[in-house]
């Protein structure tokens, strides 16, 4: 791994807190008064900084705007019950930021820049983490390729920064989603498990046609058949089926962390669970017998959302009384209690 130097801080001269309303966060709206900024070039991390947030300058001829060469990742601080601040298992994060760049054929981000960075930005923004009801301050670490050359190849230079924004919740309703069965998101050998920018322009047309039919969302199906469930536009899609726990799995799925967590929460309790191929028609079939008791979008923005209707072919498929689900109601529960330090970190995710 590259020894980089330590990592130089300077604070703001003018601070925006005192601007911020946090009981109307819109979400991404609002930044904080820091960010960090690292640069890459001649094959080593060179820099890192934390900086009064701000635009940054760059050449028009930077490669990840023409080719796409840019990743992200999303993750939570919460303020706890005690004033402490902790952030959710950022380390998984870090993991999967790395995956993306190697698939992407960028360079990986060592955890002296990716987690320490975010410690040190964090604390300095501690009070920026919003103190209200189910509000928290969403972190963006991305990194994008900024070699000022035309010609498509692997940048020689990246920045890699982050960016935080305090949010409120981000839907505030059970969602209705159709099945996709025309558009594709990700295919088998492409980049479906990776969180680079380009996996969400491409979700932008379709989603679009499915709000004007007056769905939230899409979820999305294989590339092959159209057969299979996959994931809904930025979260995970979790069934109870019957006594089991199932969520669909598939090199081209996003590896949530939401979901990992509240599969590992679900075990613990002594729930069945199952990750594997789930097929639009099981979904549909155990609607409409009675044997999907439960179905929910779990992401780091979307926290658990639970499914109302489900629209397939032109018809529409309607969900459980979200109040009456027991177990989602009883895991989001736990989740917050953690996240908001109200209960014991028995897992050990809170950092
Ligand atoms: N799928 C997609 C496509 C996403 O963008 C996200 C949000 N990162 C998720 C799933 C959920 O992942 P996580 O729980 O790690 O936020």
């Amino acid at each position: 791994m590259e020894k980089v130097h330590s990592i130089e801080v300077e604070q703001t001269t003018s601070s925006r807190l005192a601007q911020v309303d946090f009981e109307n966060l819109k979400f991404g709206h609002i930044l904080s008064d820091h960010m960090l900024v690292a640069e890459y070039n001649n094959g080593a991390w060179q820099s890192v900084k934390v900086v009064p947030y701000g635009n940054i300058v760059m050449s028009p001829s930077s490669s990840f705007i023409h080719y796409g060469q840019s990743i992200f990742e999303g993750i939570k601080a919460y303020k706890q019950e005690n004033g402490d601040v902790s952030i959710f298992r950022p380390d998984q994060n870090h993991e999967r930021f790395n995956k993306s760049a190697a698939r992407l054929e960028m360079p990986t981000v060592p955890a002296e820049i990716f987690m320490d960075g975010l410690k040190t930005l964090i604390d300095l923004d501690r009070d920026w983490v919003p103190p209200t009801k189910d509000a928290s301050l969403y972190i963006r670490p991305f990194m994008f390729g900024t070699e000022a050359a035309l010609g498509v190849h692997p940048s020689a230079s990246y920045t890699f920064m982050i960016i935080t924004s305090p949010v409120g919740s981000y839907y505030n309703k059970p969602l209705r989603l159709k099945v996709e069965t025309h558009y594709t998101r990700a295919a088998n050998g492409g980049v479906g498990f990776s969180k680079n920018a380009g996996n969400y322009a491409l979700s932008l047309h379709p989603t679009k046609l499915a709000q004007e039919e007056g769905f939230d969302q899409l979820i999305w199906t294989d590339a092959e058949e159209h057969a299979y469930v996959e994931e809904a536009g930025t979260a995970n899609l979790l069934f109870r089926i019957g006594d089991t726990l199932i969520t669909p799995s598939s090199e081209t799925i996003l590896r949530g962390i939401t979901r990992l967590s509240i599969m590992a929460i679900a075990e613990k309790w002594g729930l069945k669970t199952e990750s594997r191929k789930v097929s639009v028609q099981e979904l549909i079939d155990g609607i409409e017998n009675g044997s999907v008791t439960e179905a929910f979008a779990a992401g780091t923005a979307a926290t658990l959302t639970p499914i109302a209707e489900i629209g397939y072919q032109g018809k529409i498929y309607k969900l459980s009384d979200p109040a009456t689900r027991e177990f989602s109601n009883k895991v989001l529960q736990y989740l917050n209690d953690l996240r908001y330090g109200r209960i014991e970190d028995e897992f050990g995710w809170n950092l």
